[in-house]
């Protein structure tokens, strides 16, 4: 007998008859004699529904009323899952995350998860019910809901199962496991059998929305036995693992993409200590996350420009931050670009094998797409490039490390 997270996500639950698929996964498990606890999120696009009506409404944003009512999505898919499973014999109870209680910190809208009681849970597993639990949502401390970002189901489901001491959290989805880059953009792209938490992090850390990024950094610290399958097709997913236990290690292991991102170049940003922490200070107190940064030395000796990207959706906050720091911080001119992504490789065979920028740029060289900005981690390449060349940049590098499978048509 094991103890198990299950998640299924937006697409899984997207109607009537897929909750009713989604009972019959669940009542697989408590076939065998397992405790089961499912986590899940909204019907498909019902989040995207929600988020809209809370921008349409009212301009001024007040992010404990958004999370009031985006967390909703999520309630109803649990309280139905609860139902279908009632129906089919199975005893099973919906949990709200303020009845379990789920607490996080007081972000409202990207909140995260501080302490789950899980007594009350426990007994109730024990005694063979099924918990149905609406991923993305808690309580803060100021007694009100809160959310954990976009995708964050299944940081949900991780923090459970690690506060559940669970054997396994499946995270069942629309594709059947993790592949060497995302299948809709890549017909050849394969499926990973065992990937590292690693190489997983920065898959999900650049754009690889599969697993939201904060439940795989939960998985890694709290040792949790993360699987990805597909909610639609009995076949085995990806497995997530530690490094030693992966055979066959490859260069790299796959190729990330994020597609909303915005560039931001300060020009003559006058050269002297302190600038840098003055600039990105302000865009931290704004809760503004910044990603690739360069510095360049201009001429004068004086000045600098100084570029660096931001998610494209805090352009507008960023911009306003900068404004009002002008003067103090002392640069000529802002100029913005919303038309840039960023295009990632990843492997942990990298850190023993040099090269593997050479071929990347090469690649894109190859392809006439400018490189605007690079990172490295020691696991990652990043390059941005006009957003137009993305799906192009993606797939030649798939093909140039070697990562294209057998295209079926
Ligand atoms: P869910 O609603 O189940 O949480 P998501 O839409 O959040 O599902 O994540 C699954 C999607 O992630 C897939 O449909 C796929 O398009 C996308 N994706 C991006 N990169 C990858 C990848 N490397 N492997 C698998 N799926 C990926
Ligand atoms: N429903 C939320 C979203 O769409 C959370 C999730 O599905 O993981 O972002
Ligand atoms: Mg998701």
């Amino acid at each position: 007998m094991a103890r198990i997270v299950q998640k299924f996500g937006g697409t899984s639950v997207a109607d009537i008859e897929r909750i009713r698929n989604v009972a019959q996964r669940v009542k697989r498990e408590v076939d065998l004699g397992n405790e089961v606890a499912v986590v899940v999120s909204a019907m498909a696009g019902v989040t995207n529904q929600l988020v809209n009506w809370t921008t349409e409404i009212s301009r001024l944003h007040d992010a404990r009323e958004y999370d009031a009512v985006v967390a909703t999505g999520e309630q109803v898919t649990s309280g139905l899952l609860a139902l279908a499973l009632q129906d089919i014999g199975i005893d099973a109870r919906s949990w709200q995350g303020w009845q379990i209680a789920l607490k996080t910190d007081d972000t409202h809208g990207n909140a995260r998860i501080e302490e789950i009681d899980t007594d009350q849970l426990l007994e109730r597993l024990k005694a063979g019910q099924v918990a149905v639990i609406p991923g993305f949502q808690g309580i803060g401390p100021d007694n009100r809901i809160t959310t954990l970002g976009r995708g964050g189901s299944d940081t949900s489901a991780v923090a459970l199962a690690a506060a559940l001491n669970a054997d396994r959290c499946d995270i069942y989805t629309d594709v059947d496991g993790v592949y060497t880059t995302d299948p809709r953009i890549v017909a050849g792209a394969q499926k990973i059998d065992r990937i590292t938490y690693e190489e997983m992090l920065e898959m999900a850390s650049q754009g690889a929305k599969v697993l939201q990024t904060r439940s795989v950094a939960m998985a890694m610290s709290h040792n949790v036995r993360l699987q990805v399958l597909s909610s639609f097709a009995d076949v085995p997913g990806t497995l997530v693992v530690n490094e030693d236990e992966i055979v066959e290690q490859r260069i790299v292991s796959g190729i990330a993409y994020s597609p909303d991102e915005a560039k931001i170049t300060l020009r003559r940003v006058k050269d002297r200590p302190g600038v840098a922490g003055g600039i990105f200070g302000s865009l931290a107190d704004a809760a503004v996350n910044v990603d690739m940064i360069v510095q360049n030395v201009t001429e004068d000796g004086e000045t600098t420009d100084l570029t660096f990207t931001v998610g494209r959706s805090d352009l507008d906050r960023a911009a306003k931050v900068l404004d009002g720091i002008k003067e103090d911080i002392g640069f000529t001119d802002m100029i913005a670009d919303p038309t840039v992504a960023k295009v990632s490789v990843v492997g942990v065979g990298m850190r023993s094998q040099p090269g593997v920028a050479k071929t990347m740029f090469q690649t894109l060289a190859d392809r006439g797409i400018n490189i605007q900005v690079i990172s490295t981690s020691e696991i990652k390449v990043s390059v941005l490039i006009a957003s137009d060349y993305t799906e192009l940049a993606v797939r030649a590098l798939h093909t140039a490390y070697d990562l294209d499978g057998d295209v079926t048509t």
